[in-house]
């Protein structure tokens, strides 16, 4: 339809050159680029494809100098398994002096902000570890101004420590060292600065330009100082946003509540955010319904680097989309519609169609599986660590391949996307409605459900060591 509207022709007329080249579409149907290109060749026209996102109308507000004002920094907290990112990120949330008077329950909305006895604001990215870090990168989404590193002072600068610092010097975003479990008679905090230097991560004790901190997360020792340390690397950036303009920023993870629906926890970066406004985010939209903070308090409206939690959006939007405010609800609906069939398409046609690299490949290898799988689960954080975890299973002679995944109970559209891609669905946390069911019994498709992102890698990787063929 609209392509024939381009064209100025007939719908039918369209459906019609379609079915001379053997192709059966229906009205709403969206076509690839070749066959756009020889239909409207028919109809004596010539086609120029433009990227999908310069169409988008939406609009950006240009800051005037004067109309920035400063702003707290956000901030992750990353390091190495056990060396005290959860234990770090409770003692913060415990010095907000604000917290005390809300009265309200804490609860998890993927960020938290302290104001510390010096009335000076720090929001805190409170998925510890470099994986959201990594996702929201993975889509051009930089939130974070500044990366605590905390390393164990009775252990060593580990792996994970090694790639957290990776990713803080790859996204070009100022660490700050924190030197942790100090109270541990077996703590050698200079072997932790003497490994970091080997390095090239010089710390301000031995002449660098890096800041660092001996702090007691269990204890509660010197975390006014690692904070201290937060907020002049802050100074230095100068940080400043316009809360004076419709609302820009970045979704940090959503859900799908039973009761209240979707629910979207995101941080404003620029601008403010209002009760109402109409909101799109990734491949959805809707308006903002209600809004509420880390304590549980309900907001009318939330600055730059607020961190909140909305109702209103029609899905659940991954970590690391962007979400604008829009003037026309229609026109976000419909920049969503667009942007989720454009999705669904490429994940259609990556599955489908291989890349010449893929064939040489094969058939070098000569006996080459695949392996497609669908990802659902309850939260988005949760959904991507597993199909990260997943695609790592790759080996030489299987490949692991994520077709589709999302938030939210499996559909009868996951059922019929496995049966066409011949794929097994992987539910995290989440069952198969009634009809997907009974859709995936008639095709015979491997529905998978877990509860323990471990079980699910486990269970495939012991799958794949079947799938294998022997040795000779
Ligand atoms: P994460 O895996 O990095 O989030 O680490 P956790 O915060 O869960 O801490 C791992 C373990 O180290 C827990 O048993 C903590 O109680 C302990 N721990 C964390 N910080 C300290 C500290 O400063 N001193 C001591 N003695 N133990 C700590």
């Amino acid at each position: 339809s609209e392509l024939a509207s381009m064209m100025d022709v007939q719908p039918t007329q369209v459906i019609s050159a379609c079915m001379s080249l053997g192709i059966f579409v229906s009205i709403n149907q969206r076509l690839d680029a070749e066959t756009i290109a020889i239909v409207a060749d028919e109809f004596g026209f010539e086609v120029e494809f433009v990227s999908a996102e310069v169409q988008e109308a939406i609009p950006v507000q240009e800051d005037k100098d004067e109309d920035l004002l400063p702003r707290a920094p956000i901030v992750t907290v990353m390091g190495h398994v056990d060396h005290g990112k959860t234990s770090l990120l409770d003692r913060i949330r415990n010095a907000d002096v604000i917290a005390g008077e809300a009265g309200g329950i804490t609860q998890h909305i993927g960020a938290y902000s302290v104001t510390l006895e010096n009335g000076k604001r720090i929001t805190f990215l409170d998925t510890p570890g470099h994986e959201a870090f990594t996702a929201m990168r993975a889509r051009g989404a930089q939130v974070t101004d500044i990366a605590i590193i905390i390393v164990a002072a009775d252990d060593d600068v580990m792996p994970q420590t090694k790639e957290a610092i990776a990713h803080a010097q790859a996204a070009g975003v100022p660490m700050i060292f924190a030197i942790n479990k100090v109270d541990k008679p077996t703590a050698n905090p200079d072997k932790i600065r003497e490994q970091l230097s080997q390095m090239n991560i010089l710390v301000e004790e031995w002449g660098g330009k890096y800041q660092c901190q001996e702090i007691s997360a269990k204890q509660g020792l010197y975390i006014d100082e690692l904070l201290e340390k937060v907020l002049l690397e802050a100074e230095l950036l100068d940080l400043k946003a316009n809360p004076n303009k419709n609302a820009v920023g970045t979704v940090i993870e959503s859900s799908l509540d039973k009761g209240r629906g979707y629910v979207t926890n995101m941080l404003v970066e620029a601008g403010t955010l209002k009760i109402g406004d109409i909101i799109l985010a990734g491949r959805y939209a809707g308006r903002v319904r209600a809004m509420h903070n880390e304590h549980g308090k309900n907001l009318k409206e939330a600055g730059p680097a607020v961190p909140v939690s909305i109702l209103g959006i029609n899905g659940a939007p991954s970590a690391g989309d962007k979400f604008y405010i829009m003037d026309d609800e229609r026109e976000a609906r419909s920049i969503a519609t667009k942007r989720e069939q454009l999705y669904r398409e490429q994940g259609l046609r990556t599955q489908k169609h291989i890349t010449l690299d893929e064939i040489g490949r094969r058939l070098a290898i000569g006996d080459f599986k695949e392996l497609n799988l669908i990802v659902k689960g309850d939260v988005d954080g949760s959904i991507e660590a597993l199909s990260d975890s997943l695609l790592k299973l790759s080996t030489d002679q299987i490949q692991v391949n994520i077709v589709h995944k999302g938030v939210g109970a499996i559909t009868e559209n996951d059922v019929n996307l496995a049966s066409a891609s011949d794929a097994i669905i992987v539910g995290f946390q989440v069952r198969p409605t009634g009809g997907a069911k009974k859709l995936a019994e008639g095709e015979q498709i491997d529905i998978r459900i877990y509860s323990i992102i471990y079980k699910a890698i486990d269970e495939i990787k012991a799958a794949m060591e079947g799938m294998l063929s022997p040795e000779i």
